[in-house]
């Protein structure tokens, strides 16, 4: 069973205003084909093949791998297990893409060329779990879907993409949670909004006025209630065993970004290739949420909001659940929401030895004991390692954030989940 608590982090959104711009295109964009939960995809264009934005550039290899499409347009100059390399040239779209601004709003009749379109736009579920929307949306007889949730409560600290989705897109939203209801043949679609979040409340109650079967419920974000069991207590007062999924109990939860990605393939024929992320931190001179191609490497991204040379840290992801990186080609993926840049690195605050105060078991929201599975993987105790189970955690973060000892708690666990597979 998942705890009810969590806790209240100081939110620095400090881009929650800011309109969403477009990155742009730089020089070179590198694909990345392994960031879903499946198999990494394979390469279908080779070194020399010319790409347009929208082009198949590798195939889903198994049931949860997920085709990858190029974000623009150019040259593959290298391909590889893990990434194709593209030098980009002028914007050329796909013929089958409708770039065209205006809304669609009449939903395909057949369910079959809904999950179909959706399978083959290669949709992950962009609330940084990666897992395949056409997986999650292929509901099996045995299970009764009564509700559609959708989460837009973006509990990372940093975190606006999501917020300014909601504002400047929401009828898109409500449309691709319709396209929804009309796959599991139901008219019951809840849109959860931070409370904190005004103006996304607000937009979104202005179009759910037009569109029959979806409602906005505005909640008080605890951390980690973005979390899909988390959000289900929150909302019905449903405990969902670790051994269950939320289809069991008559629920399916998608993330927003997940939801506007879906109105694309269905509406526009338009495959995952783009998504909104924020670019903050006190080392961005102008934090802002972005368009911004997959495989855009991480200092041109950090270089739109300010320079990349003022920060001595980054994170690909967020404060809480993201992870340092260290070369600043690092491609942001379609999982990512945030970049974040700070002027202070990590090795300014070393951690000192754990004083056994209890604050990351006692707030862990799945029970574990993260010095413990610190202590087991240090001196390499993998039996007893196993038995506490690391696998169960959700990456939420709040043991590293509690600990007052500055143990990074939740790169070992990360370590830990490695060392048992
Ligand atoms: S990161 Fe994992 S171990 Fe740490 S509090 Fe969250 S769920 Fe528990
Ligand atoms: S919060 Fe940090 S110091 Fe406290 S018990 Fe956990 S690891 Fe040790």
């Amino acid at each position: 069973m998942y705890r009810t608590t969590g806790i209240y982090i100081k939110n620095n959104k400090i881009s929650k205003y800011k309109e969403i711009v477009d990155a742009g295109v730089p020089e070179v964009v590198y694909i990345p084909l392994d960031r879903h939960v499946g198999a990494p995809a394979k390469p279908v264009v080779s070194k020399g093949a010319e790409v347009k934005i929208g082009t198949l550039v590798a195939k889903a290899d198994e049931t949860l791998s997920v085709n990858v499409y190029s974000s623009v347009a150019g040259k593959v100059v290298e391909t590889d297990d893990k990434l194709i390399t593209i030098k980009t040239s002028e914007d050329i779209y796909e013929k089958s893409i409708d770039t065209s601004e205006g809304i669609i709003t009449e939903i395909p009749d057949s369910k079959t060329l809904i999950l179909e379109k959706i399978r083959k736009a290669g949709i992950v579920g962009m609330g940084g779990a990666g897992f395949p929307a056409a997986v999650k949306l292929d509901i099996p007889e045995t299970c009764k879907i009564e509700c559609l949730v959708i989460n837009g409560l973006e509990g990372e600290p940093y975190f606006t993409a999501d917020n300014r989705l909601m504002v400047e897109k929401a009828e898109e939203i409500v449309i691709g949670a319709r396209i929804i209801n009309k796959l599991l043949g139901i008219q019951n679609a809840i849109i959860a909004v931070d409370e904190e979040n005004k103006d996304a409340v607000k937009a979104l109650v202005g179009v759910t006025k037009r569109y029959i079967g979806v409602n906005v419920k505005a909640v008080k974000n605890k951390y980690p209630t973005a979390a899909e069991t988390q959000l289900i207590k929150k909302l019905f007062n449903v405990e969902i065993p670790k051994t269950k999924l939320t289809r069991d109990f008559g629920y399916i939860v998608h993330n927003v970004g997940t939801v506007y990605s879906i109105y694309n393939a269905v509406m526009k024929n338009k495959p995952l290739y783009e998504r909104i992320v924020t670019v903050s931190g006190d080392a961005a001179d102008n934090p802002q949420n972005f368009l911004v191609r997959a495989g855009t490497p991480a200092s041109y991204l950090a270089n739109k909001a300010g320079s990349i040379d003022n920060a001595r840290l980054l994170i690909c992801g967020g404060v809480m659940m993201g992870t340092e990186i260290s070369d600043v080609n690092t491609p942001i993926s379609l999982l990512d929401g945030g970049l974040l840049m700070f002027k202070k690195a990590k090795k300014d605050t070393e951690a000192s030895p754990c004083i056994r105060c209890g604050r990351c078991s006692q707030n862990c929201p799945v029970h574990l004991q993260p010095f413990e599975i610190a202590d087991r993987l240090k001196i390499g105790d993998t039996p007893k390692l196993y038995k506490l189970r690391p696998s169960d955690c959700i990456n939420c973060g709040i043991c590293s954030y509690l600990c007052p000892a500055k143990i990074p708690l939740l790169d070992f666990i990360k370590m830990a989940k490695e060392q048992i597979r």
